[in-house]
């Protein structure tokens, strides 16, 4: 069974999408009801394979009671995948970032894009352990990996913060059988990056060697591959998907 955080739109729909595909039955959360029916929707609702929940990522109590639920109906979670992720933004790029970014912002970033991902990794790798067995993803980006163009210092911040965190659980879950990875997509058009017309993304496509955005469809392909079993001799690793940007 797979958990996806997140999975509801953008990037974490279309990785619930491929699991699916691919056999697994899966359980996201996302925070809004509404975009978990859509979702579950569009994933066409089948009973015995998908279940998700309205559930904030950072309320620990919620995600343990969730996480309680589905090994209840399903069994172990064999595949977690920290995709759940904010970015907030400002529409005057030409503002310092530093000046204009509250504490209060900061640590709500932080949370949910750094601190959630290593709760549910602490929460699920002793039964990961236990089944000798387990596949993690962490869905990073380009701006923890080079100079941020248009996030803000907490996501950078909490994206490299994600480079590390694979690293370390990598290094402890190897001998276990569980690899854990990480995925830095650059630009994908989603709601997160708005549409392809927006001022922001008509500078962003000029850095893109390959000439246009990303697909949430091309993430999914990675994730599936790294949740599957024969990507077994890569650990700690952090995969860009870019179009070839790697930033300043
Ligand atoms: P979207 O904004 O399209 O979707 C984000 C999903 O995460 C939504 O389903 C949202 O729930 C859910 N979510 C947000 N906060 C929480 C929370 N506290 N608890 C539970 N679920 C939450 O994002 P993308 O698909 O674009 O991005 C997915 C991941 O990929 C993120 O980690 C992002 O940082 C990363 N990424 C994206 C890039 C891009 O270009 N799109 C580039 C690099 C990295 P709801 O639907 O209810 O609002």
């Amino acid at each position: 069974m797979a958990l996806v955080t997140g999975g509801a739109r953008g990037i974490g729909l279309e990785i619930a999408r491929r699991l699916l595909f691919d056999g697994y039955r899966v359980a996201f959360v996302a925070t809004r009801t509404e975009h978990v029916e859509r979702a579950l929707d569009i994933l066409g609702r089948p009973k015995d394979r998908l279940y998700a929940e309205k559930i904030d990522v950072t309320q620990d109590n919620d995600v343990g009671g969730f996480v309680d639920r589905i090994r209840a109906r399903w069994g172990e979670i064999a595949i977690l995948v920290n995709n759940a992720g904010i970015s907030p933004k400002r529409s005057d790029q030409d503002v310092s970032w530093l000046s204009q970014t509250s504490p209060e912002e900061w640590a709500r970033v932080i949370d949910v894009n750094l601190t959630a991902p290593f709760v549910l990794i602490r929460l699920l790798a002793p039964t990961m352990i236990a089944e000798g067995y387990g596949r993690i993803i962490n869905i990073g980006s380009l701006a923890g990996r080079a100079m941020p163009m248009i996030a803000g210092p907490h996501y950078a911040a909490s994206k490299a913060g994600l480079v590390g965190l694979t690293r370390a659980a990598a290094r402890d879950l190897a001998p276990h059988g569980i690899t854990v990875n990480c995925i830095a997509p650059g630009r994908i058009l989603s709601d997160l990056t708005g549409s392809p017309e927006a001022a922001v993304n008509r500078s962003a496509l000029g850095r893109i060697p390959i000439g246009r955005f990303g697909t949430a469809e091309e993430v999914a392909h990675v994730a599936a591959f790294l949740a599957s079993p024969i990507a077994s001799f890569i650990t700690g690793a952090t995969i860009d998907i870019t179009g070839g940007e790697f930033g300043a």
